[in-house]
This record gives structure tokens, C-alpha cells and sequence, in this order.
């Protein structure tokens, strides 16, 4: 079909909106267009269509209260759907090394060594901001606090976390709950635990049930077991507010 040519075709009596936005999607691939009149959603009765230059349409369509532009070229979408939830995942691994201090979500743990990195390498603070960082939709922590900026040498990982979570209510969202796991050999974390929790509890504006915190061995297999290293894992949710 030519650029310049238009097809129609009907959508059935009722329909979601995802399933509405994707026949719109792929429609406009093939330069169609889809016929709104006869669906039970909120749409406008006569599409505003812009023809644009030769190769590229773009196509307004408001479908439940959510503006949807699709770019044709490109196939990016402009102007993406507000999402009631957004789940992240973050992960972060440090080097442990004699003569550092070991702090994990926000407090110093007696142990041997400690992590190498420049900032405090608080091997939880940073993963849990790259899961919200992640659910955001933003760039991870690196991108945003560079280990090539003096600014971050030695710096509190609290500062990320906060600069974080200041995001996340910039975008509309709260916590919904987050689950992480640190992995590492030695020290016990079990005497730690709560307290780290409570850190995160309030650094995060999250109720206590909402943030569960796990620690496990690594079995003495590889670095992470022959405690030459440590990493954790957390996956959060947030929630529009
Ligand atoms: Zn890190």
C-alpha cells in the first residue's frame, strides 16, 4: 500500500484499551486507520490523523482518559500510558578487600574487610536505587552518580537513595513493597538485619511490612562464597499515588 493511500477496518462491540492501542499500532504500520465508532470506550468518533512528510503519520487517539502518539518511522511511542504499577529490579556486586570498612544499608558491620568502591559501597543502598532507578524507567545509578566525579568519592549512599526516591515522587509514585537479597559469606547479617530494614523503612517513606530483607550464603562457591565479594538483588514495586 502507498503512503498516501488509507484502508478502514472495524473493531469489535467491546474491547480493552491495550488490545485498541495495539490495533491502532499495528494499523498504522500498514497506513490504516481503525474505525472507533461503534466500541464502547471514550474515543473521539472522527480520529485526528497528521500527515506529517511522505514516510511518517502520527495519530492522536484518546482512549480512556490515555493520549497515545504513535510515531510510524520509528516505532517509538511518544507520550507513553501513565501505569497504575511499575516494578524494578536492581543488582549491585562489590570487591572486598582487607582494610576497608563494610557497610551494607547504611551502617558499618564489624568484619575483616570491607567493599572497594568509590563511594562507601553500600552494596544495598545501590542496588535498591537501581531497581527504583529501573522502575522509573531512568538511568542506573552509574549514569546518574558517575565513579568518575570527585563529588562521589567516599560519599554516604544514602545521598543516592534519597535523590532516588525524590524521583520517584516526581513521577507520582510511592512504594509499593520491595523484597532484596544480599548475598555474601561472612559476616552473619541476622544481628544487622532490622536495623538495616529500619533504615530503608525511612530513607524509603515505606511502612515496615512493605520491605523484607533476605541474606544468603553463596555455598563458599566463587568469589561471593570465598568471601572476596558481595552482592545483592531487590525487586520493588511502586504504586501510582
Ligand atoms: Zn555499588
Amino acid at each position: 500500500m502507498s503512503a498516501g493511500a488509507f484502508s478502514a477496518v472495524t473493531l469489535p462491540k467491546f474491547i480493552d484499551t491495550a488490545s485498541l492501542k495495539s490495533a491502532h499500532t499495528r494499523s498504522f504500520k500498514h497506513y490504516c486507520f481503525c474505525n472507533n465508532s461503534n466500541t464502547n470506550l471514550s474515543l473521539p468518533r472522527t480520529p485526528v490523523l497528521q500527515r506529517t512528510n511522505e514516510f511518517r503519520i502520527s495519530v492522536l487517539c484518546k482512549a480512556v482518559n490515555t493520549a497515545v502518539e504513535i510515531e510510524t518511522q520509528s516505532g517509538v511511542k511518544k507520550d507513553a500510558p501513565v501505569l497504575p504499577f511499575r516494578v524494578g529490579h536492581g543488582f549491585d556486586l562489590h570487591r572486598l578487600e582487607p582494610g576497608l570498612p563494610l557497610i551494607i544499608g547504611g551502617i558499618s558491620i564489624p568484619h575483616d574487610r570491607g567493599c572497594d568502591a568509590h563511594s562507601d559501597g553500600d552494596v544495598l543502598f545501590h542496588c535498591v536505587v537501581d531497581a527504583i532507578l529501573g522502575a522509573l524507567g531512568l538511568p542506573d545509578i552509574g549514569q546518574l552518580f558517575p565513579d568518575s566525579d570527585p563529588k562521589w568519592q567516599g560519599a554516604d549512599s544514602s545521598v543516592f537513595l534519597t535523590e532516588a526516591v525524590r524521583l520517584m515522587h516526581e513521577a507520582g509514585y510511592d512504594i509499593g513493597n520491595l523484597d532484596a537479597t544480599l548475598i555474601l559469606q561472612r559476616p552473619k547479617l541476622s544481628p544487622h538485619k532490622e536495623t538495616i530494614r529500619s533504615n530503608l523503612c525511612k530513607l524509603l517513606g515505606a511502612h515496615l511490612s512493605a520491605i523484607n530483607l533476605k541474606a544468603k550464603t553463596h555455598e563458599k562457591v566463587d568469589s561471593l562464597g570465598e568471601n572476596r565479594s558481595i552482592a545483592a538483588h531487590t525487586v520493588v514495586l511502586l504504586m501510582k499515588k
